[in-house]
């Protein structure tokens, strides 16, 4: 989930804090992983959100996203030019859409988020197929970009930097700035907050202890939303298709962990020459 709004808290964790995040990272990728099984052609968001759900429940956590207030549902369901913060419905999953499938978890009060993007094939639509499927590998790129950034950086708006600039040097596509990353930890949305495009200031110091959601949210067309009348459905204003990819991230004293990966972020960091370590 993206944050809007602000929480002050002392962002740097402790190595003790830490080693309870792993435990809320793991249920929340678990969570995705099974959504990432189950969202096919006929599938409701409705039913993704009750497997998440379950999943998140049998493993000793609570879904997260039910303890911001308002919001009664365990994921965000973001089909097409809906883009954020949206809430999971009955209409069957079909050819040719994209769905950001966005999850978290906590456990023993501590947090995990993180977000996949499925693409649905449309065998009698090639052109919109793979349009949507890149349109999410550039996403999926951009989220690697700021995480091996983060790995890398002393200071946090860096992430932006890195996020933005591939997305612009591969693709036309808009990376919207109302809807940002966050720091994660007691609660899911933290300060700092976490941009996907350049930002005035350096932003907080990057090291051991600071845990962070990137999740990198692009459009294919404009980045101007609209919110719909259920007040949380965030829309591309022009209709366009739309991705986000996330996981949840902390800085510690052996290197960077990937607190939302199974492998703690090896495969995605590889390419970077980056290799995680786990949280000791
Ligand atoms: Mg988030």
């Amino acid at each position: 989930m993206a944050r809007r709004g602000i929480i002050r808290r002392s962002i740097y964790k402790s190595p003790a804090q830490l080693r309870l995040m792993v435990e809320a990272g793991r249920v929340t990728r678990l969570a995705l992983d099974a959504l990432s099984a189950a969202a096919r052609e006929g599938v409701t968001t409705l039913e993704l959100d009750a497997i998440a759900e379950k999943v998140i429940r049998d493993a000793g956590g609570v879904p997260n996203f039910q303890l911001v207030p308002g919001y009664r549902h365990t994921i965000c369901a973001n089909v097409n030019a809906d883009v954020v913060h949206a809430i999971p419905n009955d209409r069957p999953l079909q050819p040719g859409d994209i769905v950001s499938l966005d999850v978290g978890a906590e456990v023993n009060g501590w947090n995990g988020d993180a977000a996949i993007t499925v693409v649905i094939p449309d065998p009698q639509d090639e052109a919109r197929t793979k349009h949507a499927q890149r349109l999410s590998a550039v996403t999926h790129s951009a989220m690697w970009e700021g995480i091996a950034r983060f790995a890398r950086a002393s200071h946090l708006n860096e992430v932006g930097d890195a996020v933005s600039a591939y997305v612009h040097a591969n693709s036309k596509y808009g990376v919207l700035e109302e809807y940002i990353g966050h720091g994660i930890g007691r609660s899911m949305h933290e300060d700092p907050p976490v941009f996907n495009v350049p930002s005035p200031g350096r932003g907080p110091a990057v090291k051991a202890g600071l845990c962070v959601a990137i999740e990198p949210i692009i459009s294919a067309g404009t980045i101007d939303t609209v919110i719909q009348d259920d007040d949380w459905t965030v829309t591309i204003k022009d209709g366009s298709l739309s991705a986000q990819w996330e996981h949840s991230v902390a800085r510690h004293e052996g290197g960077i962990w990937v607190l939302t990966a199974e492998d703690g972020g090896a495969a995605g960091l590889a390419p970077f020459g980056i290799t995680p370590v786990p949280i000791a």
